[in-house]
């Protein structure tokens, strides 16, 4: 397999690079990996599903591992909703369940965060501190014509929240009641959602076939990448910390299943 033409390596962030983004201990094969591709002519860049951090935040994760990147390379799924909202409606209000990151970056497109209607877009990331009012409120504004737009899409992920090591409710969950509630369905704005990785490739100035992705998660990075038309790696990693999403039909196939990212090294 020749990986030596590609120009862009895509890399997801929790159980790929490091733990996890409360946990930024590196995996050293991504690591070894990380380092033989910055001694080539090669743009490397991050694509998380994470939604409660922002890009800056995950950016100061990815560092703490270690993981050397300007943070304009890096990618969230909130600040690939907020791009999404941009598009339709420029300086939306949107009422924001999150725990921050999202907000984060939603203002920083240049999107109105407000708790007061009239509301444009209701957007869900995982939150762990979210209120009764908080979820009463989104499902009042969809109700009245808000847009339902669900950041990333776990059912549930482990975790670090005040304190507690724990495995949490993910926002595909809390965005199913607002559904359940309303009848109206979300755009799940995340990986497997094939735009998303379209859309990272082109604001990076590249061609899909020059481009690559790695990852732990067939569902996700994998099915993701498939669907956009990138070669995708996966790297085998401990399954109980891989994050549940949905995929549907998309093809969880990898064009290279490795036991370590060592192997790929021989590859660029
Ligand atoms: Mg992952």
């Amino acid at each position: 397999m020749d990986l030596s033409k590609k120009k862009l390596w895509i890399f997801d962030v929790d159980n790929t690079l490091i733990l996890d983004v409360e946990h930024p201990t590196p995996f050293k094969d991504a690591l070894r990996l990380w380092k033989v591709l910055e001694q080539k002519d090669v743009t490397l860049a991050i694509l998380t599903n994470v939604g409660r951090l922002s890009s800056r935040q995950v950016h100061q994760a990815v560092e703490l591992g270690g993981f050397h990147l300007p943070v304009e390379n890096v990618f969230t799924a909130g600040a690939a909703a907020a791009a999404y909202i941009h598009n339709r409606v420029p300086g939306a209000r949107c009422f924001v369940i999150g725990e921050g990151g999202a907000q984060e970056d939603f203002v920083a497109r240049g999107l109105d965060v407000t708790n007061n209607p009239p509301i444009d877009y209701v957007a869900v990331a995982a939150d762990r501190g979210m209120t009764f009012s908080e979820l009463n409120f989104a499902t009042k504004m969809v109700k009245q014509g808000a847009g339902l737009i669900c950041i990333s899409g776990s059912l549930d992920y482990p975790g670090v929240y005040l304190g507690q090591e724990d495995v949490y409710i993910g926002e595909r969950s809390i965005v199913a009641a607002i559904e359940h509630a309303t009848g109206i369905e979300s755009v799940v704005v995340g990986k497997p959602l094939p735009e998303i990785v379209v859309e990272t490739v082109k604001v990076l100035g590249f061609e899909i076939s020059e481009s690559v992705i790695v990852g732990d998660n067939p569902q996700s990075d994998v099915a993701g990448g498939n669907a956009a038309g990138l070669m995708t790696i996966l790297v085998k990693r401990n399954p109980n910390d891989i994050v549940n999403f949905e995929s549907g039909t998309l093809d969880t196939n990898p064009t290279m299943s490795v036991e370590s990212l060592d192997d790929v090294i021989r590859f660029v």
